[in-house]
């Protein structure tokens, strides 16, 4: 495993729209190395979600880690999104030093794979749905200071 460098904002990387991994490859020792990097890349920085294009691949595959067992998700689609929103402060490792709220939506149902090809269809909430939507945006090439209110810059808490 090797942890990749992050990418950092303005990157031309990081506005574009990532591709989907076709599922037939997603056993493909290049995808799994991949997602190992990505796993081990996300553990270095601390960081609680990651996105490929992050480290300069524009495939569409996350990996959320709330709790120091990181799911990762490939070709995350959002099918429901919840009628309430909630504000929460966020970052981004590739924007390091600053902070905005962004207003999201509380729930949402997801379909994805995991890096075994195995389909998922979950519902997720409060801090795990915000993380997944901060991910998911970074593969259509958004950042959260795109829509963040209040945004100041300070050293990590
Ligand atoms: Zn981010």
């Amino acid at each position: 495993m090797t942890a990749r460098n992050i990418r950092k904002y303005p990157d031309d990387c990081l506005r574009e729209i990532s591709r989907d991994v076709e599922t037939n490859s997603i056993q493909s020792p290049e995808i799994q190395t991949f997602v190992k990097d990505l796993k081990e890349t996300l553990l270095v920085e601390n960081g609680i979600g990651i996105a490929s294009p992050q480290v300069g691949v524009n495939l569409r595959i996350i990996i959320v880690d709330l709790d120091e067992n990181p799911k990762v998700f490939i070709n995350p689609k959002i099918t429901k999104k919840s009628r309430r929103k909630l504000s929460i402060e966020e970052g981004c490792l590739s924007i390091p030093g600053i902070y905005g709220v962004v207003r999201r939506y509380r729930s949402i149902n997801v379909e994805a794979f995991d890096e075994d090809g195995k389909q998922l269809i979950f519902k997720a909430e409060g801090l795990f749905a915000v993380v997944l939507q901060h991910e998911i945006d970074h593969l259509n090439g958004v950042l959260f200071i795109d829509h963040a209110v209040r945004i100041v810059k300070r050293t990590k808490m």
